[in-house]
């Protein structure tokens, strides 16, 4: 859902369509998805990988 998010250069404005209602410009992604999902998992995985070695250690 977060891919469909999109931004209008003028004003802004955070809407689904590709069109903002506040002003009428055309709206575009605030910035490249592919590259932000991508790191967002990369920290994720890093951090449960971080999570499970700390849970199989000895105590
Ligand atoms: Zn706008």
């Amino acid at each position: 859902m977060v891919k469909l998010l999109r931004r209008c250069a003028q004003c802004q404005t955070y809407t689904l369509s590709n069109v903002c209602s506040k002003c009428g410009s055309e709206t575009t992604y605030p910035h490249p998805p592919k590259f932000s999902l991508d790191d967002k998992y990369a920290t994720y995985r890093l951090v449960e990988r971080y999570k499970k070695s700390e849970q199989e250690k000895p105590t």
